[in-house]
Order: C-alpha cells, then structure tokens, then sequence
C-alpha cells in the first residue's frame, strides 16, 4: 500500500527511506546497506557521520546557530573565509557565503556585473555558457545551463544567454591530436565574442570537468590555458563552477590546479560542506570586491547566508580533507577506479567512453563503439542500470544526454574516502549489475 506523502520532489518514483549513514554506506529503514557510489549528487566528499563534523557542529549549535551577518560578525564564517581563500589561487582571496550551487553561481554572475560597473563598462552584460552544462535551478543561473528539457519551459522568462559548444570530443571523427582539438573548441570561444560584440559580452562561465549534464567531460589540456587568454584579450571574466568539481573531487583541491588556471570568480557548494549543512561560497578576486564595496556595496544577499552553524561543519569538513589528504586519496583511488572502469570495456561491448578525473568518473553507453551511436531511448537504459545497482545496494547517478545529443552516461563518484578494498566492492556490485542488464 502506498502512503499519500504531503512531500513531493521530481516525480512519484518510490524511494527507500533512509535510516542512517556511515562512512560510505548508506542504510534505509529496513536494515539495507546502500554503498554511496556518488556521493549523493557528488557531496558527500568526506563519508557520513563523520565525528570530527558532528563534534564542531555540536559545539557550535550549543553556542547560536544563527547571527544575522548584518548583525553580527561570526567567528566560524570568518574562519572558514581565511580557510577557503588559503586553498584558492594567488589573488581570489575574497569569500561570500551561500547556501548552495545555485546561489554561488547568481553571486558570480551579480559580482561580475557590479564589478563591470564599477569600471565603466556599463554595455557588458552577456554570460557565455556551453552546451551541454548545468549551472543551476535558479533562473539566473538556469540561463546559463545548457540542458534543453530542464530550460526550454521557462524560456520566456529568463534572458537568453549565448552558448558554445562543451568540448564533446570522444564524439569527433576529424583527424586532429588532442592539442588541436582543445584549441579547435576553444576557438569557438572567440568566435561567439565577436558575433556577441565583444563589449556586450561581461563573462564566460564553464564548469572544468562536465558534471551531470555531460558525464565528467574532460577537455584537452590546451583548451583551458588558450580559453583564459581568450577572455584576457577580450577583457572578459572567467567563471569557474567548481560546484561539483572543488573540494578535491576532481584529485585537486580545485580542479582549476590541474592546469594552472587562475580564474576571477569560482563557484564552490556540494563537497564544500560535504553534506553536513547547506553551504556554498563565491570566492572573487581581491581588487574586483574592493571595487564594488568602494563604489557603495555588492547589491546581493541572502538571509541564511554565512550562517555560523554551517560555516562551523564547513571549517571541519577543510580539516578533515586536509589531515586525512582526501585530495591525495581522490587523485590515487580516482586512478585506481578508472582503470577498473576501463577494464569493463573488455567485458561489455556496450560500454563506449569511460572518463573523468580523480573521483569524478563516469561511462557511457553506446549501441556502436565506432559510430559511438547511442543506445535506443525506448532501453531506457539509463533508468535500468540505476535500478539494477540500487537492487544490489550500489547507488550510481545517471543522465540521458550526451553533447547535445541522447545518450546514457552514468557518474561513478564514491566519497573520497573510499578504500580500495571498497572500490573491488564497488566494481563487483556494479558488474554484477551491468551482466544482468545485458541479459
Ligand atoms: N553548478 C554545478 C556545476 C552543479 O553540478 C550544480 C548541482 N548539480 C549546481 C551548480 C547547482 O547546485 P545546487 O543544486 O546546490 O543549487
């Protein structure tokens, strides 16, 4: 018998109820262990019921779980600041506090304009974005994402925004090496500026590695270092969402640092307080804050923003990765799990791609490797392999959508803590789950 339920989220699909976490395993009411083979929606970067995180919450619950930040200064938001802006590239040593992923990105974007403003550059307005990405529910940041069946309903509401194509480049045929290609894409770049009008255009925004909307898309290293020269000759601000990719999910504590990259405003949530209280960061160059707070204040806030319970679970949560090197484990397990990954290749001929960097992983399924033409919709693969795994106690995250195009790709990305013994146990389950769908 169902229970009516007065709570609703995307759909009526029935889900376990969950009882309790520990490390990385997940138990619902009825005693069955999950093993969290992506972290939720890639947060929970340190494992549950972690004690090091409940012990300073605790703390700092028995003190004020909220001071109003036009009230009061607090001493855990303004720690976790100092954390955050330690961990950031050379000059982005500015934080502002949010609640989560959507809110970072509205700040990053609010941020460059008032900064823009501040330097007379009142016709910039314009945020490219990429296609496929997802940057956010909230309509600022819904403009941006470049995820058809999640935007179109709301079009006539929100201010277009030009997009280019995300570097899908497992899916070209042209001869080029990688090098090219990455400059191939990031051309693309350039080009959109100048069709836009470079004076309109304020900022671009990308996130390093594809989150949801491509599979942990990867590009070729050369398109990251020539798409920050591209925004320096134009004059415009490079955003990075490191919403799903910071906090050392990618085996960087930012993902920026596996190309040098310094950025003007990145993006930080999910990872960056693991699960344990709504918390996201903006975190801005110096001298562009300094700019906007001279020129009479950053026109942007939220009521719960910084608030000294969350930023107290957050400053634990920089600890822990730090005195555990969890970015360090994420780089060597991300390697280890990889290679499994791409060991099932041999085995299911129906696995095309496997990619991604550090924990964040995924495959994806093809009807053809040489064609890389994907699965019929009516398999429904994507929903398929979910429910085999869930069956079997492994929880993997899928999407359908692939560089514009339908496709089934699936994110394998467990808590950073995770063991190797824990990673055969992933791989078993997860094998086990792909040979019953193949039957
Ligand atoms: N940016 C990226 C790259 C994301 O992956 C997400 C969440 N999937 C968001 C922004 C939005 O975060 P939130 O759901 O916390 O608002």
């Amino acid at each position: 018998m169902t229970v009516m339920s007065h709570l609703f989220y995307q759909s009526r699909q029935p889900r376990p109820t969950l009882d309790y976490g520990k490390g990385i395993y997940l138990y619902d009411t009825d005693g069955k262990r999950y093993i969290d083979g992506s972290s939720g929606a890639m947060v929970s970067n340190i494992g549950h019921s972690n004690p090091r995180v409940l012990d300073a919450m605790k703390a700092q619950m028995d003190k004020a779980t909220f001071g109003y930040r036009l009230h009061f200064q607090t001493e855990p938001s303004e720690r976790l600041a100092a954390k955050t802006a330690a961990l950031m590239p050379k000059g982005l040593d500015r934080v502002f506090f949010v609640s989560g992923g959507s809110e970072a990105v509205e700040s990053a974007i609010k941020m460059a304009r008032q900064y823009a403003l501040t330097q007379g550059q009142d016709s910039r307005w314009k945020v490219i974005s990429r296609h496929p990405s997802y940057h956010g529910s909230t309509l600022g940041a819904l403009a941006l994402t470049g995820y058809d069946p999640l935007t179109k309903p709301f079009a006539p509401m929100m201010r277009e925004m030009p997009k280019i194509a995300a570097p899908t480049c497992y899916l070209d045929t042209d001869n080029l090496d990688d090098d090219q290609r990455g400059l191939k894409y990031a051309e693309m770049l350039r080009e959109e500026i100048i069709a836009q009008g470079p004076e309109s255009v304020l900022a671009f925004i990308m996130e390093p590695v594809g989150g949801a909307s491509t599979g942990a898309l990867v590009a070729p290293d050369s398109y990251y270092a020539r798409i920050r020269e591209i925004c320096d000759e134009f004059g415009i601000l490079l955003i990075y969402d490191e919403v799903m990719t910071g906090a050392g999910r990618t085996g960087k504590f930012i993902a920026a640092e596996h190309w040098g990259i310094t950025p003007d405003i990145i993006a930080l949530s999910k990872g960056f307080a693991a699960g344990y209280a709504p918390l996201g960061a903006m975190v801005a160059r110096g001298d562009m804050v300094e700019a906007v707070l001279d020129a009479g204040g950053f026109l942007h806030g939220y009521t719960y923003a910084g608030n000294p319970l969350a930023c107290a679970a957050g400053c634990a949560v920089l600890d822990e990765i730090a005195s555990q090197d969890l970015v360090g484990n994420s780089a060597a397990m991300g390697d280890l799990l990889k290679a499994r990954l791409t060991g099932l290749m041999d085995r299911f001929p129906f696995i095309g791609d496997v990619r991604g960097l550090g924990l964040l992983l995924a495959f994806e399924l093809v009807s053809d490797r040489k064609t890389m033409a994907p699965l019929p919709k009516e398999l429904n693969a994507y929903n398929r392999l979910v429910d085999l795994a869930y069956e079997r106690g492994l929880i993997i995250y899928s999407r359908r959508t692939r560089g514009g195009l339908e496709g089934d790709h699936f994110l394998v990305a467990p808590p950073l803590i995770v063991t190797e013994a824990q990673i055969d146990e992933i791989m078993a389950t997860l094998t086990d789950s792909l040979e019953a769908m193949a039957r």
